[in-house]
């Protein structure tokens, strides 16, 4: 295998070090090493943070092709710095037997930019009737360990006290998509003053309060772990800091765009604002910040979401929900939680790397940058300047909702177990991978 020695990298952001990258594991750190590699690169000015893990992904492999492949999306998710991805189960199957876990998990397996984690469904075609084989998931070669219908709610009580239950025996997670369905039904945005003025069918805070609000009971009532997907509302904030407080085992995510954008922008009637949960209100990404902030929520997960064009450009209310996001996270997260003082780069490492990686049990993840450790790591340069352009994505959808927007930082290099996946900010060909 090839070494590497990053030169002057800000390890978390602070002082700068050097990197010995031998055999895809780092082998020494300090200031001036003097040890031989085969490459040389100079990280003058970036910092080094671990390969992010992502909890929440959309390959749309098998089935939605057009949209995204497990080649395309984990492509993207190297440019975002990402080491890991979680694969949401709402494809052509659906993610529910294991073989269909172990078709993307191979996929991923061969594509070599990313690690990708399936994630299985709970419910027989997330049809919410029936239990999925959550444990021969679990025992296939894909090692499920997180359990979603997500794109729908595990609504009934019943069947999501039993998947709480069922996990449990192998440590696993339910990860819930918090839409009672309904209190949403026709919904097409945020319930407030906008929807009222613009006379869109209102998502109201509390369709998403109810069902979080139960499933903390539940997963308390059976002693089991619950993790909260795509959290929007300050409401659900205060749900689970009081669960939290009770030392129940909940965990809980926030998607970039929660954190940077409100439904104020649906007045253009763009559809590429259209997402499930919807936009909130100022108030709202005030709150989602100051949770992340305090760890009340654990992680930032995209909710990479691709559509092809013509699911977006059309009218608002036909258009599919969801957005891109696997190659904007880490310059939302910087602008909106490091430049505003409420982290900093080892905040942004625990929260994109360290606990999304624990809430996945995902192991040679999400580790300290130290010696001995896997050099699953990213180079990120937060002085550089530039205008989102969706033309130069590595995922085959352009739905990105800062088309046209300042945003700052860029990912410089991504490190896949010694291996760069990105060098310079630009993918490295497939054959010279490993
Ligand atoms: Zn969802």
């Amino acid at each position: 295998m090839t070494s590497y020695l990053i030169r002057n990298a800000q390890l978390l952001g602070g002082d700068p070090q050097d990197i010995l990258i031998v055999d895809g594991v780092i082998r020494e750190i300090g200031a001036g090493l003097t040890a031989d590699a085969d490459v040389d690169i100079d990280a003058h000015g970036l910092i080094a943070l671990p390969g992010l893990v992502d909890l929440h992904t959309h390959l749309r492999e098998p089935g939605r092709e057009d949209a995204e492949t497990v080649l395309t999306g984990t492509q993207a998710a190297a440019k975002g710095g990402y080491t890991a991805v979680h694969a949401m189960a709402n494809t052509f199957p659906v993610a529910d037997t294991a073989g269909v876990v172990e078709q993307v998990w191979r996929l991923g397996q061969a594509s070599g930019y990313c690690d990708v984690r399936p994630v299985g469904a709970v419910t027989v075609g997330l049809e919410g009737r029936k239990l999925a084989e959550l444990g021969a998931m679990h025992e296939s070669a894909a090692e499920v360990r997180v359990f979603s219908d997500d794109g729908k709610c595990v609504d009934d009580a019943v069947i999501m006290r039993r998947a709480l239950e069922y996990v449990k025996a192998f440590d696993g997670v339910v990860a819930q998509h918090a839409q009672e369905p309904r209190l949403t039904e026709g919904a097409q945005m945020n319930e407030g003053q906008v929807s009222g003025e613009l006379g869109l069918g209102g998502w109201p805070a509390v369709a998403e309060e109810a069902i979080i609000a139960r499933d903390v009971l539940l997963a308390a009532h059976v002693g089991s772990r619950l993790h909260v997907c795509h959290v929007s509302t300050a409401g659900s904030v205060e749900i689970i800091r009081w669960a939290k407080g009770k030392g129940w085992d909940v965990t809980a995510e926030v998607t970039p765009h929660h954190l940077l954008l409100t439904d104020e922008l649906v007045r253009s009637y763009d559809p590429v604002y259209k997402v499930n949960p919807p936009l909130r209100t100022a108030a709202d990404v005030h709150a989602l910040r100051e949770a992340l902030a305090d760890g009340t929520i654990d992680a930032v997960a995209t909710d990479h979401a691709p559509h092809p064009a013509e699911d977006k450009d059309c009218e608002w209310a036909a258009a599919a929900m969801g957005m891109v996001g696997l190659e904007t996270a880490l310059s939302v997260v910087q602008q909106a939680m490091v430049e505003t003082g409420l982290l900093n780069w080892e905040g942004v490492a625990d929260r994109m790397s360290h606990r999304p990686a624990r809430i996945g049990r995902l192991a040679g993840h999400g580790r300290p940058i130290s010696v001995g450790e896997p050099a699953n790591l990213v180079l990120f340069d937060p002085a550089y300047r530039g205008t989102v352009n969706p033309e130069s994505f590595a995922t085959r959808s352009r739905n990105t909702p800062y088309r046209g927007l300042d945003l700052p930082g860029r990912v410089h290099a991504t490190f896949l177990r010694g291996v760069p996946t990105v060098l310079a900010g630009e993918l490295v060909e497939p054959g010279e991978l490993g």
